[in-house]
C-alpha cells in the first residue's frame, strides 16, 4: 500500500490561502541550545536543513526573544541578528523549497531568570528565580511593539511566519490567568482585559506583516493548573486570536509549574489530542495538536478523527530527522522512535546543556558527528547487543564496515529487555524494533545465543573487536545476602523470583524506582490508557474544570504490596532521577504508599527480615522479600581475556564504566567511537 493510501490525512497538503503546507507534520519548537553557541547560524542551519530534507511540512524554531527582558540568550532585535537567521532560512529552503519555517517568538516573562524580568503583576513563579517587575502601561506597550518588531525582522530574515507562544507560564500566559494577573487597569481584572495583551500582539503583528505571512499562536488548551484557564476562556481566547488575524492556532498542554506530566514516557500517546479536537469545533482556522505523538500512524489517527489539522512532532524529530521521508517511502519500521525519556533533550535544557537525544546522539551535533564512508572497510566483531553494542554495530555498518554482532541472550537489547517490561516504559520496545530492522537492513550478521570467548574471536579472524558486554549487578557484602528472602532485581523483573506482600528495596537509583513501580503496579499501564492516566493524575477531560485538573488528590491503584525504598545516602531517595521526570516517579510511588528512607546502614538479612540502622537507630524491616538494586559493576571478563591473549579490543557501555551508566551514555559513547573508526 502506498504511503498516500496508508496515510491520506498526513500527506494531504494544507491550503492556507496565500500558501500551502505540503503535509500535516510539523516539527514543533524546542530550545536546543544551538541558538546560544558562537557559530549558532551554521549549526542551526545544518540542524534544521537536515529535518527539512527529511520531509517535514513545517518547522517551528526554538524560542527567540523579542525584547532584552525576554530571558532568552537568542534574540532577534536588530539587523545583525537578521543575518544570522537568514543562514537558517536559506539552508532550510535550499534543502526543500516547499518546507515552511516559522520562528517562535518567546518572552519568558517571570521565568526569565534575571532581576529585570517582567510580568503583568509582581507574582513570583514557583520555578522562577526572581519576583518579576510589574509592567507599567507604557511597559506593556513597549512589549507589544517588541513582539511586532521581532515578527517583522523574522519576515526580513526569510521566515515563512512566526509562532507566538502564549502558554506554559511565559509572559503572555501570565496575563491570562487570574492568579498571575492582579492588575486593575485595562490589562487585568475582567477576562476581556486579561486577554487584551495577546490579542493586541496578534492584531498589530498581522497589521504590520501583511496577509501573506503565517502567524501561529500557541494557546494553553489545558494548562494543568488549579485555578488555570476555564474551558470557556480557552474557547473565547481562540476566537479572539482568530479574529485578530492568526493563521493557525497551536494547542499546548502545559504550565511549567504544574504537577501533571504532559510529555514524559508514562503519558499515553496523543493523550491530549481530544482537547484540540473539541477546540477545533469552535474555531474556523487550522489547529495544531501535540504531545506524545511519536509515530506516523498515531498522527494519521489523530488527523483522521478530525482532532487537528496539523500534528506537531518535536522530540521525534530529534530522534529521527528522516521520520516523514521514511513514512513516505513506506519505511516506517526504520524510524528511530522518540521514547519520551527526556534524558538528553529536556533534562539537558533544564541543566544548561546542549540538547541531544538518547536514541540519536547526532541530534544537535550534526556538524561534528558526520557519517562518512569508512576509508578502509574492516571486519568488526561487536560482542554484546545491548544499547552500546547495537549503536556501535549500526553506525559502523552504515559506514561500510562488515559487522558481526554477538549476544549470549536469545534477543537483542540487553538491559532494555528488562526496562521495556516496566509499566510506563513500553516505548522501549520501539528502540528494539528500530535496531532489529536496521540490523537486517544493513546486513549485519547477528549471532544470538552465542556467548563469545577468546577462541571465538580468534576463529572469526576479525580486524577489530568491540566489547559491549554490559554489567553484572553489584551484590553488597552483607550477612545473609544469600538468604532466600534476598533476591536480585533481574530475577524480579524476569518473574523468576517470588515477591512477598512486604518488601524492602535496597538501593533507590533508577532501577530501584522502576522495581518499586513494577511490584506495586496493578491493572493497565497508565501509558497505554488515557482514562487510567487521567485518573492517576487528576485530569478531567470530560468536564474540563479550570486548568483541566480536578484538584482532588488522585488515587492510584496498587497491587497492595507494602514497599519501602532504601538508600544509604542521607536525604530523600530519588534525587538522582532525571531532572524533568524524577518528580513524576517520586509522586506516583508516594501516591501508592511506597515508603522512601535515606540514611540507612544495612546490617544483615535473616528470617526476621532486613536489619538496619536508620540515622543511627536500630530498625528492622520485617519484610518477606528484600530486593537488591544496589547498582552495577562492569562485566569485563572477555575484554581482560582478549587483552591477556594479545588481542586488541575496544570497550564501550557498561563494560567500560558501570558507575552512573545509562543508555544515553552507552549509545553516545558507542556512536562516537563508530563514527571515528
Ligand atoms: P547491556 O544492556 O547490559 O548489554 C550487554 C549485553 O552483552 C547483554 O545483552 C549480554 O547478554 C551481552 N553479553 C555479555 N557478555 C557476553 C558474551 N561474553 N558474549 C556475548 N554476549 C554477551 N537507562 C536509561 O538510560 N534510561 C532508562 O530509563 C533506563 N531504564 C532501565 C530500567 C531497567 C529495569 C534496567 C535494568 C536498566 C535501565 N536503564 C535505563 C539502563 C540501561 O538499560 C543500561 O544503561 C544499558 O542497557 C547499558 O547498555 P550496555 O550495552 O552497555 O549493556
Ligand atoms: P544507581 O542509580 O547507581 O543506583 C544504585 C543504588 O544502589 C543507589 O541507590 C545506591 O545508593 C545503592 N548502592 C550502591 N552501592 C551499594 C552497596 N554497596 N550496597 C547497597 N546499596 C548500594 O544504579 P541503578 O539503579 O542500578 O541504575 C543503573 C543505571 O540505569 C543508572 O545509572 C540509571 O541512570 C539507569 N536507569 C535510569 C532510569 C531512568 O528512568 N532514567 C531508570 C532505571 C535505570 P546508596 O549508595 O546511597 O545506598
Ligand atoms: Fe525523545 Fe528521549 Fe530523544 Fe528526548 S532524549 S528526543 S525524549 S528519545
Amino acid at each position: 500500500m502506498s504511503a498516500l493510501t496508508k496515510y491520506p490525512h498526513v500527506f494531504s497538503p494544507l491550503d492556507l490561502g496565500h500558501t500551502k503546507i505540503k503535509n500535516r507534520i510539523l516539527m514543533g519548537s524546542m530550545h536546543t541550545g544551538l541558538e546560544d553557541v558562537p557559530n549558532a547560524g551554521e549549526r542551526m542551519a545544518t540542524f534544521f536543513a537536515e529535518r527539512a530534507a527529511g520531509g517535514v511540512g513545517m518547522i517551528i524554531t526554538g524560542g527567540i526573544g523579542p525584547h532584552p527582558t525576554a530571558g532568552m540568550g537568542a534574540k532577534l532585535l536588530n539587523a545583525d541578528d537578521v543575518a544570522l537567521h537568514r543562514q537558517v532560512t536559506d539552508a532550510v529552503h535550499a534543502a526543500d523549497a516547499d518546507c515552511k519555517i516559522c520562528m517562535q517568538i518567546l518572552h519568558t516573562g517571570p521565568l526569565a531568570g534575571t532581576p529585570d524580568c517582567v510580568a503583568p503583576s509582581a507574582v513570583k513563579s514557583r520555578i522562577g528565580r526572581f519576583v518579576p517587575n510589574e509592567l507599567t502601561e507604557d511597559g506593556i506597550e513597549e512589549q507589544i511593539a517588541a513582539f511586532v518588531r521581532c515578527a517583522t525582522l523574522a519576515q526580513e530574515a526569510g521566515y515563512d511566519g512566526v509562532e507566538i507562544i502564549g502558554s506554559a507560564g511565559y509572559l503572555i500566559s501570565t496575563f491570562l490567568v487570574q492568579m498571575t494577573n492582579l492588575r486593575t487597569d485595562q490589562w487585568g481584572g475582567s477576562w476581556e482585559n486579561r486577554m487584551r495583551f495577546p490579542v493586541e500582539i496578534v492584531r498589530r503583528t498581522r497589521e504590520t506583516v501583511g496577509k501573506d505571512f503565517i502567524i501561529v499562536f500557541r494557546i494553553s488548551a489545558m494548562d494543568m493548573l488549579q485555578g488555570g484557564l476555564a474551558w470557556e476562556e480557552v474557547v473565547s481566547l481562540g476566537k479572539a486570536i482568530e479574529g485578530a488575524g492568526a493563521s493557525i492556532i497551536s494547542t499546548h498542554f502545559c504550565w511549567h509549574e504544574a504537577f501533571v506530566p504532559t510529555i514524559a514516557t508514562m503519558v499515553p500517546r496523543a493523550a491530549f489530542a481530544g482537547v484540540t479536537g473539541r477546540l477545533k469545533k469552535e474555531l474556523g482556522i487550522p489547529m495544531i495538536t501535540s504531545n506524545r505523538i511519536n509515530m506516523p500512524h498515531v498522527a494519521e489517527e489523530v488527523l483522521a478523527r478530525g482532532d487537528a489539522d496539523i500534528v506537531s512532532m518535536a522530540r521525534p524529530m530529534l530522534a529521527d530527522s528522516q521520520l516523514v521521508k521514511k513514512t513516505l517511502e513506506g519505511r516506517e519500521d526504520e524510524i528511530n522512535t522518540c521514547i519520551a525519556c527526556n534524558q538528553a533533550c529536556l533534562d539537558h535544557t533544564f541543566t544548561g546543556q546542549m540538547t541531544s537525544c538518547l536514541v540519536n546522539p547526532r541530534a544537535c551535533r550534526e556538524t561534528e558527528l558526520v557519517v562518512t564512508p569508512a576509508s578502509t572497510p574492516k571486519s568488526i566483531a561487536v560482542v554484546g547487543a545491548g544499547p552500546a553494542g547495537l549503536a556501535y554495530a549500526v553506525q559502523a555498518a552504515e559506514r561500510g564496515h562488515k559487522v558481526t554482532l554477538f549476544d549470549a541472550g536469545s534477543e537483542i537489547g540487553g538491559q532494555f529487555n528488562l526496562a521495556k517490561t516496566i509499566p510506563g516504559k513500553e516505548e522501549f520496545y520501539e528502540t528494539l524494533r528500530y535496531f532489529s530492522r536496521t540490523i537486517e537492513k544493513l546486513g549485519i550478521t547477528l549471532k544470538l545465543n552465542t556467548r563469545v570467548d577468546v577462541a571465538a574471536i580468534k576463529a572469526g579472524g576479525f580486524d577489530e573487536t568491540v566489547v559491549a558486554t554490559g554489567i553484572e549487578p553489584r551484590v553488597p557484602e552483607l550477612e545473609g545476602i544469600n538468604h532466600p528472602k534476598a533476591v536480585s532485581y533481574i530475577d524480579v523483573i524476569k518473574g523468576k523470583a517470588q515477591v512477598g506482600q512486604t518488601v524492602a528495596i535496597m538501593g533507590a537509583g533508577g532501577i530501584g524506582f522502576d522495581v518499586a513501580e513494577l511490584i506495586t503496579h496493578k491493572g493497565t499501564s497508565a501509558a497505554l490508557s488515557i482514562d487510567v492516566f487521567a485518573k492517576e493524575w487528576g485530569i478531567d477531560f470530560q468536564n474540563h474544570p479550570r486548568g483541566g485538573v480536578t484538584g482532588v488528590e488522585p488515587v492510584v491503584e496498587t497491587s497492595g504490596r507494602e514497599v519501602t525504598l532504601l538508600q544509604r545516602k542521607a536525604g530523600a531517595p530519588g534525587k538522582t532521577l532525571g531532572r524533568t521526570t524524577g518528580w513524576t516517579h517520586r509522586l506516583t510511588l508516594q501516591r501508592k504508599g511506597v515508603g522512601m528512607i535515606g540514611g540507612v546502614e544495612y546490617l544483615k538479612i535473616d528470617d526476621e527480615g532486613l536489619h538496619t540502622r536508620v540515622n543511627g537507630e536500630p530498625t528492622l524491616f520485617a519484610v518477606d522479600t528484600v530486593i537488591i538494586c544496589a547498582g552495577q559493576l562492569p562485566l569485563r571478563g572477555l575484554y581482560d581475556d582478549l587483552v591477556a591473549s594479545g588481542l586488541k579490543a575496544e570497550l564501550i557501555g557498561g563494560a567500560f564504566e558501570a558507575s552512573e551508566l545509562d543508555a544515553k551514555r552507552a549509545i553516545k559513547q558507542a556512536t562516537e567511537l563508530a563514527l571515528a573508526a
